[in-house]
């Protein structure tokens, strides 16, 4: 499975198309201008990609953006978990509150949960829930190919924020971290919602929050 990382969006945010043997989910929508929806359909037409699946990590406002326009222009839905449904039905209050102007609210399809199978091409990606820094915050792992798209769970030695953003748990996103992510072989690489790609064990040795050297206790 291929991996194609596009940063965009006032908030530099990371959006993934991820393909195999032709067929694509794309993963987040932060493309904010018709330019940078552009930027994403192109590298689809490019590819030649049959693109299955539109799926968010969570539908904080920096990853839905570009949802409305993505959802028009291949004919489909978005897939989220239930608990960050709410999120999705208030991109025009988000936007507003953020100062990013949304036109419309996506439209969503049906739900995802825990150990769901979303195939793409001979790819798999199984639906781990990890809640904390949004309640219906899910990873989408590939588990054969040693590849998670993490979204705002954790990032390059740091973790997603907790602070100023509504129904958030540190206590339940450390929970997340370790029962969802840091479970995985160290090699498996991270394709986060914001900043560089990682991978498990450096992010154990190295991230502040997972070794100790931040204390993390409410
Ligand atoms: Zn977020
Ligand atoms: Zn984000």
């Amino acid at each position: 499975m291929h991996v194609q990382p596009f940063t965009l969006g006032p908030f530099p945010t990371n959006g993934y198309v991820a393909h195999d043997a032709g067929e694509a989910a794309i993963v987040d929508a932060p493309s904010a201008t018709t330019e940078e929806h552009r930027q994403v359909i192109r590298y689809v037409e490019e590819q030649d990609l049959d693109v299955r699946h539109l799926l968010l990590t969570h539908a904080h406002i920096d990853h839905i953006l570009g949802a409305t326009a993505l959802a028009e222009h291949f004919g489909a839905a978005w897939r989220l978990h239930p608990a960050d449904r709410p999120f999705a039905e208030q991109a025009e209050e988000q936007g507003a509150a953020f100062g990013v102007p949304v036109k419309a609210n996506p439209p969503l399809g049906a739900p995802l949960a825990e150990g769901d199978e979303i195939a793409v091409g001979d790819a798999r990606l199984e639906v781990l829930h990890a809640p904390g820094h949004a309640p219906g915050h899910v990873i989408f792992l590939e588990r054969g190919a040693g590849v998670a798209l993490s979204g705002d769970v954790l990032f390059r030695g740091s973790i997603g924020r907790v602070q100023g953003l509504p129904q958030t748990s540190l206590e339940q996103l450390m929970r997340s971290i370790e029962a969802k992510l840091m479970a995985l072989p160290d090699e498996t690489r991270l394709h986060p919602g914001h900043g560089e790609a990682t991978a498990v064990g450096r992010e154990r040795i190295e991230n502040p929050f997972l070794n100790g050297e931040v204390s993390t206790a409410e």
